[in-house]
């Protein structure tokens, strides 16, 4: 069942990759929840199951069994059609490599989301976000004209402009020098602490950390022991 004040709950996912003669369990009986307002990261070493997690939990792939409430709703076994709906809707999505697109404004690239979703007036929420990450300055500047830390921050505000359910980033400050990265990780936090809840799927253990709370996979399998680990309570497994 679904718990009111959970925004994710998934219950013994299972996806496999078939390869010639070889089966991949990439996710191998994934069960855990994520409440609403956390922030969280899902880590673990290269080839442990965190692309496939995140393709799951955001709408983009299904499992090949086990449930996921998003918000409360099943999205297991939707068509794709509803999953690109719910996938609109619910989540903001923040990519390493940023993917603004380059002709268009700051501005204009955090209003898309809302011209996609039909409404009129995109400017003034879309100034807004550009304000609440710092951007207030920079909003007809062209990604370009932008640093890499700036070009992220617009990509955080066109994720927060449609007022999602959660905002899931992957591996946010990988094409970020260490300074940029860390007022990325600020940024974020401070949007957390404001009530957001916030999903960081990285390989660095450094990033992991600075989320109050790690799923840590290995194998395809979450470890025990990290689903409910908090920030002070020591690093995570080594690989
Ligand atoms: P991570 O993101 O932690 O590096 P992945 O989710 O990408 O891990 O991969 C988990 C496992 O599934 C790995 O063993 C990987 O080789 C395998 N895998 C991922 N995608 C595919 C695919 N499309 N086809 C076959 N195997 C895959």
């Amino acid at each position: 069942m679904a718990d009111p004040h959970s925004i994710i709950r998934v219950q013994s996912l299972v996806k496999h990759y078939q390869v010639g003669d070889d089966t991949v369990r990439a996710l191998d009986d994934v069960s855990f929840g994520i409440a609403a307002g956390e922030m969280v990261a899902i880590t673990g070493p290269s080839g442990s199951g965190k692309s496939t997690l995140m393709h799951v939990l955001g709408c983009l792939d299904q499992a090949d069994s086990g449930n996921y409430f998003l918000a409360g709703e099943d999205v297991a076994g939707l068509s794709s059609d509803r999953l690109a709906e719910i996938r609109n809707r619910r989540i903001g999505f923040v990519f390493q490599t940023f993917n603004l697109l380059p002709r268009m404004t700051a501005l204009e690239n955090v209003e898309l989301p809302l011209l996609y979703a039909g409404r009129r007036n995109a400017k003034g929420p879309a100034a807004e976000a550009l304000e609440k990450v710092g951007l207030k300055d920079r909003m007809h500047h062209t990604p370009s004209q932008l640093s890499g830390g700036q070009r992220q921050r617009v990509a955080i505000a066109r994720a927060l402009v449609t007022n999602p359910a959660m905002i899931l980033a992957d591996e946010p400050t990988g094409n970020l020098d260490t300074r940029m990265g860390g007022e990325i990780l600020r940024l974020m936090s401070e949007l957390n602490a404001e009530g957001r809840t916030i999903l960081i799927v990285t390989h660095e253990p450094e990033i992991a950390q600075h989320c109050p709370r790690q799923i840590f996979l290995r194998n395809g399998k979450v470890v025990p022991e990290t689903i409910r680990r908090g920030a002070d309570s020591g690093p995570a497994p080594s690989p």
